[in-house]
């Protein structure tokens, strides 16, 4: 971005005289003092540590200006300060100015999986034709979108934003804050039910997406799923449905899968073959919503084949990577949910191998009450005859363990406590052959990763 520090002063409503430092030249935005560029305007935020402590520090590494918390004491002397009321607000209007002065279609993507997959298929296809500019990292919060909004280059032409939520209300927030010229909600799943206790409700919270949706948008979702079919009839913009029915308005024909790539045809271009560089079926549901936003903006079949083939993924969760042993490991070790689960085991369970299959599952997490019923629920996607060992880690994992003693045997059963994680590797060690493959799968907070590492 490119703003003078007077044009910033009014967008975020500065209470004090900033006519000194109006030409000063601001290039970005920081909220962390020791990852900033020269130019950058510090936000101090109040987190596990109070942003305001950093300030001398930000100017030291090349802050040109920053806000400060009205009520927050006396603004340091050596920094030019905007005072705010409320520094995070100020953060959010001043995104939202931005995005109004370089006004971008935007595309805004929530889901209780697949938003980060999506998010960058959809911005690969439009980059076919448009200056695009999409979500870093995971930056999908409250935070995250407006830092994101303030990254635009002022030539973008289409913003491709993810939007995540915890609890009722942020999407309402967040949607109002952009007005997404498109609304995409990928699925639901029960991901964070442990705060709104039905999946019901995660689906009236995803829908809040469409709240500040522009009157000539378009709202893009998964058809095959009745909660969100029912409550679309509350929105009134156009709509596109994507999913596996002819009823839909994309859906896919012929899938096929292989253990790194995904091929489909697409009902709209029925002699397109399309691509996808990464394992498991439910990755066409994200190709297909993504092939949504292609029809809207009129992108040829051949281009977003193009885009599917060179795909930048973000950050890719589900990856083979390879273990000492010589065993291939599919690695998705940064978030688990009994959805994700049961779509990444039916896609393991297909890879062809001349060894065993061994699945490493950690807790799920924010789960709430329904916690023993979810995890006892992945029972059914193991099958003794594919899966060969199942080794389960954390307290929550003990009713899947119970669950499974019908269909494997104990020796075949392992169940571990989080702390145990020395123990599950000298048992994976002993255990693997080089022809052996192993899915990795649970919580961030289980913290598989370090098995990972342990066996790579
Ligand atoms: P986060 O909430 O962590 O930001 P996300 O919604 O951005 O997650 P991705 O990063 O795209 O999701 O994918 C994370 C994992 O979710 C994948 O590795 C896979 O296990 C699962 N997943 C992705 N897409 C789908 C989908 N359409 N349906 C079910 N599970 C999916
Ligand atoms: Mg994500």
């Amino acid at each position: 971005m490119k703003m003078q520090l007077g044009e910033i002063a009014s967008a975020v409503s500065a209470q004090n005289d900033t006519s000194a430092w109006n030409e000063i030249e601001v290039s970005s935005v920081a909220f962390d003092s020791r990852h900033l560029s020269a130019g950058a305007l510090f936000v101090p935020l109040e987190g596990e540590r109070d942003g305001h402590e950093f300030v001398q520090n930000a100017g030291k590494n090349g802050a040109v200006a920053t806000l400060w918390k009205a009520d927050h004491g006396e603004a340091p002397a050596d920094l030019p300060v905007l005072v705010v009321d409320d520094p995070l607000a100020a953060l959010q209007a001043l995104s939202q100015h931005y995005l109004l002065k370089i006004n971008p279609k935007v595309v805004a993507v929530t889901g209780s999986n697949g938003k980060t997959t999506t998010k960058d298929m959809v911005a690969a296809i439009l980059a076919t034709h448009f200056n695009v500019t999409k979500t870093m990292d995971n930056f999908n919060n409250e935070i995250g979108v407006p830092v994101t909004i303030l990254s635009m280059e002022p030539n973008t032409e289409v913003l491709v934003i993810e939007m995540g939520m915890d609890r009722p209300g942020q999407l309402d927030f967040l949607s109002r804050l952009v007005e997404p010229d498109v609304a995409i909600i990928t699925m639901i799943g029960e991901a964070h039910i442990e705060f709104f206790g039905t999946r019901d409700k995660i689906a009236d919270a995803k829908l809040e997406i469409t709240h500040g949706l522009k009157e000539d948008g378009t709202f893009i979702y998964d058809g095959d799923e009745p909660l969100l079919v029912e409550r679309a009839k509350q929105v009134s913009q156009r709509q596109l449905t994507f999913g596996r029915q002819e009823s839909d308005d994309m859906y896919a024909l012929n899938v096929k899968g292989t253990d790194t790539q995904t091929t489909f045809f697409a009902n709209e271009w029925p002699d397109q073959e399309m691509t996808v560089p990464m394992i498991g079926d439910y990755n066409v549901n994200n190709a297909l919503a993504a092939l949504s936003v292609a029809k809207l903006y009129r992108i040829a079949p051949q281009a977003s084949a193009g885009a599917f083939t060179n795909l930048n993924l973000t950050e890719n969760r589900a990856e083979w990577v390879q273990g000492s042993a010589g065993e291939r490991i599919l690695s998705d070790v940064y978030n688990s949910n009994p959805t994700a689960v049961k779509e990444v085991m039916a896609a393991f369970s297909a890879v062809a191998t001349n060894g065993k299959r061994r699945v490493v599952l950690g807790d799920m997490l924010e789960l709430g009450d329904q916690s023993d019923s979810l995890h006892a629920s992945l029972e059914t996607v193991f099958d003794s005859k594919l899966v060969s060992d199942v080794y389960l880690v954390g307290p929550h994992m003990k009713a899947l363990y119970t669950a499974l003693l019908d269909r494997f045997d104990q020796a075949h059963l392992h169940l571990y406590g989080t702390d145990e994680q020395a123990k599950l590797i000298t048992q994976l060690k002993s255990d693997l052959t080089p022809e052996d493959i192993v899915l990795i799968k649970g919580s961030h907070g289980i913290h598989l990763e370090n098995v990972l590492a342990a066996l790579q």
